[in-house]
């Protein structure tokens, strides 16, 4: 990939043109570009547009899962598990060779530091591949013998599947729902977020030939409209989501009106804790990519920080020399490792949380910002009770709590509405399975932060979500069993 130098302001024009030149992005329905106006895209680094997308509505979502309720009935419907895995396998190579060109797009998109943009689209495209690897290769014989019969299940795919990811993660959130759905049968409806709206698109285009047109659908738009369309739609038979808990609890209700399952992937706080056996630079190293990467807009960020009293000066000291080194930069530079907030909302969000956070706690480091950017920021001496514990903040802010006992770091790791990931530091492997026991979280990662791959189910205890995504289990997120019992008859001989 080009590196690109000047001024940002220079180095974005240049880019903005290399990502975008001869490339549409409307919306991709029945194999078809749509074109519309409506929503400018924003590169947060320089808060420039790049481009502009429709401004899709009821009647987009309608066109769309009309066309997406007939491709299931054509060639699409006709093919059996290991023709999909094929497909999905075939699309997955085409989308590799495209792996700069969606790596610079994401990187303008939302600002995610170019190198951490490749990871994830090379990411994004592995967990495509577990599901095309494992529909094609399941065992799909479910038998069990009762009394004068036989009786046996059979899956069915749902049918259409409206799909709606945010902007943090645009693509891997994609491929997490995109890959088991078409692996299951479905066809698909995708709405990504109104602010990163680029790579979904050009995935969809990229699948043009390998699925029948139809299978795949994108209709961008605002939450509010096109999303709310598609999760109230009579015609969708399965709808899978990922956003904020405020608005999953929306989406539950729009789906309860005609009985459409869903599955919710929602907000977290999550905890990470620091016992006192711990190597405390290796602990602040994780605690730091785990509040720091993505610039913190991760729902899986480990946004509170439990540390024991006896090592909790040490940690702190320890912990504001890991963030020294995510200085913010410009994305597009390789060696940038945290770049600006996606969006101006995002900015004004996190900035208040600054504020709030002066007033609750004490700041150990950062506290400002400029542009869209936030320096990484550390509050100390937070208590479980404040909104800098309790409210899920979406940017490098830190939240050191100090604890006692074993006890008292899981009741306050655990005093939360969220639970969807823990974390824990220690070289006690008896205690470290003793407290993923007694964590509320759907993951716990030990000595660690991320380790995310696409055979571990990922999803959330309490508010953090319904369901599991990654995981051999999802494939039945996606898909309903059908049994069929059969009589078997005395022999008339
Ligand atoms: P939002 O809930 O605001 O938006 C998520 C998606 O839903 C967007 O595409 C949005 O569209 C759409 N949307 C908004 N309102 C509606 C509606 N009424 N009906 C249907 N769709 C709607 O979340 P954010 O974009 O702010 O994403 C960040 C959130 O996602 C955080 O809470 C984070 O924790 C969570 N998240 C959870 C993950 C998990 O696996 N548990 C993973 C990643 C993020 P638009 O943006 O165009 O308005």
């Amino acid at each position: 990939m080009s590196e690109y130098t000047g001024s940002p302001t220079e180095a974005h024009e240049h880019a903005i043109a290399d990502a975008t030149d001869g490339k549409r992005f409307g919306h991709w329905i029945d194999g078809e570009h749509i074109a519309g106006e409506g929503i400018e895209t924003i590169d947060p680094a320089v808060r420039e547009p790049i481009t502009t997308v429709p401004r899709g509505d009821a009647a987009d979502i309608d066109r769309a899962v009309e066309t997406a309720r007939e491709a299931l009935t054509g060639d699409w419907g006709e093919l059996g598990p290991r023709d999909r895995g094929d497909r999905l396998t075939e699309w997955v190579e085409r989308l590799r060779a495209h792996q700069d060109e969606l790596t610079l797009l994401e990187t303008l998109d939302v600002g995610k530091p170019i190198r951490n943009a490749g990871y994830e689209v090379g990411k994004a495209f592995d967990y495509i591949e577990y599901y095309a690897d494992l529909i094609r290769n399941e065992e799909d014989a479910h038998l069990s013998f009762v009394e004068d019969g036989h009786a046996y299940t059979r899956t069915e795919p749902y049918g259409v599947a409206g799909l709606i990811v945010p902007w943090n993660y645009p693509l891997v959130l994609t491929a997490w729902k995109v890959g088991p759905a078409l692996a299951a049968g479905n066809t698909v409806v995708l709405k990504p977020a109104e602010i990163s709206p680029l790579t979904a698109t050009r995935i969809a285009q990229l699948s043009a030939d390998i699925f029948p047109d139809g299978v795949v659908n994108v209709v961008h738009g605002y939450g509010g409209e096109a999303g709310a369309a598609l999760t109230s739609h009579a015609d969708v038979d399965k709808l899978a989501f990922t956003g904020n808990t405020s608005t999953g609890s929306a989406v539950m209700e729009a789906a309860a009106e005609h009985i459409t399952p869903v599955s919710l992937e929602l907000g977290g706080k999550s905890p990470f804790i620091i016992f006192p056996d711990a190597d405390i630079d290796d602990a602040a190293d994780v605690a730091a990519t785990g509040i720091f990467y993505n610039t913190g807009q991760s729902c899986d960020a480990f946004s509170r920080t439990l540390v024991h009293e006896s090592i909790y000066e040490e940690f702190l000291d320890a912990f504001t020399a890991q963030a020294e080194g995510y200085a913010t930069g410009d994305p597009l530079q390789s060696d940038t490792v945290m770049g600006p907030l996606a969006s101006q909302a995002q900015y004004e969000k996190v900035t208040d949380y600054l504020d709030i956070g002066r007033e609750e706690a004490r700041l150990v480091r950062g506290g400002t910002g400029d542009g869209w950017y936030v320096e990484p920021t550390i509050f100390a001496d937070v208590s479980t009770d404040d909104r800098l514990a309790q409210e899920e903040i979406f940017g490098p802010v830190a939240s050191v709590i100090p604890f006692a006992s074993y006890e008292e770091a899981i009741a306050i790791a655990n005093d939360s509405k969220y639970g969807l990931v823990a974390g824990i530091a220690t070289d006690d492997l008896s205690l470290a399975h003793r407290a993923s026991a007694d964590l509320a979280a759907g993951t716990v990662w030990v000595n660690q932060y991320g380790g995310q791959e696409p055979g571990t189910p990922f999803g959330g205890f309490k508010q953090s979500g319904i369901g599991r995504e990654c995981g051999k289990e999802t494939l039945d997120a996606y898909r309903q069993q059908q049994t069929v019992n059969i009589a078997l008859d005395d022999p008339e001989l």
